[in-house]
């Protein structure tokens, strides 16, 4: 792809973003109120901001029932509906028909929800995607404007349809995800990089929808892999091993094939015994326990994006 080319892309007239996905992950929770208060409602081009899962936020738990951000894939979305369905369940329809439907042209242009995670990554954008030059232009942006924080880009090679997350709704989405911050705790510090976090992605739509060109370059896009479960035992199914000193805290730091990786509660050194040298991430998240997932592992790889322009007469606007 020559990066000199210039891509017309419609505007991004309809943005919404989201926090609270996960309801003790506060610095989106207490971000989302913050905006709240000061949102016009008589002004159409302020971005829609929803509170995803108020339920759980008011009891500070990541979800009620089952995990929300799992919770949106054509196949969940569109299975009958029990009257036992858990309280997540019919949340998620509710947020498709206010953000979607998803996959139809009524759905919104970009979804930005908003996470924290407890492992040591930064300001990670989450995505389905590695052509989506739109979130890839706002992640460049976003590198530029903030330049004190480690950025990445990971994306999960999964079909439009099989990803599950909220931000998978819009036309364009991405999770914005920032670590480390214990569930349930907001430091100061990951609240304000979150705050400048939004404000440059909408600013970066407002210049793009008024016509702004921004230019092509390489993005570094982390490509999930596998996850790595932690070393149980195989009657009780419990752990046996935390996180090996080494590589706690060491997210996107090249793992390579016998590094630790594990420190077995008596004492003993569990290596990597992967054929291939890769990048974890999420490591030692504290709501991943409960997912079977110790750390994830992924492959760095070099994207060309194109320049980018808004169409002038193209608008994704119903
Ligand atoms: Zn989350």
């Amino acid at each position: 792809m020559d990066s000199q080319e210039v891509v017309l892309l419609p505007k991004l007239s309809r943005v919404a973003v989201c926090g609270g996905t996960h309801g003790n992950e506060l610095s989106g929770v207490y971000l989302i109120k913050e905006l709240l208060k000061s949102k016009r409602e008589e002004d159409g081009h302020q971005p829609m901001l929803v509170l995803s899962n108020p339920r759980a936020a008011q009891q500070c738990l990541r979800y009620i029932e089952v995990d929300l951000n799992r919770c949106f894939s054509q196949d969940a979305l569109n299975s009958p509906l029990s009257n036992s369905a858990p309280f997540e369940v019919i949340r998620s329809r509710e947020l498709n028909a206010l953000l979607g439907p998803k996959g139809s042209a009524d759905s919104v242009d970009l979804v930005c929800d908003l996470h924290n995670t407890t492992a040591n990554i930064g300001l990670c954008f989450i995505t389905f995607s590695h052509s989506d030059w739109i979130s890839m232009h706002i992640f460049k942006y976003l590198q530029r404007c903030i330049p004190d924080v480690p950025m990445r880009y990971i994306h999960f090679d999964l079909p439009p349809d099989e990803s599950y997350s909220l931000d998978s709704v819009g036309k364009h989405g991405f999770a914005i995800e920032i670590g480390p911050q214990p569930h349930g705790v907001v430091r100061s510090n990951t609240y304000t990089t979150m705050k400048n976090a939004v404000q440059h992605m909408l600013q970066w739509v407002h210049l793009f929808n008024s016509g702004t060109v921004f230019e092509g370059g390489l993005v570094n896009v982390f490509t999930l892999v596998k996850h790595v479960d932690y070393p149980r035992d195989c009657n009780t199914h419990d752990i046996i091993a935390a996180i090996h000193p080494e590589l706690q805290d060491k997210d996107f730091c090249l793992l390579n094939p016998g590094d630790p990786v594990f420190q077995t509660f008596s004492g003993e050194t569990i290596l990597y015994n992967g054929s291939e040298a890769l990048y974890p991430f999420f490591i030692n998240e504290c709501a991943y326990y409960e997912k079977g997932i110790a750390f994830s592992l992924s492959r760095r790889s070099c994207v060309t994006i194109t320049a980018v322009q808004a169409h002038r007469d193209l608008s994704n606007k119903r």
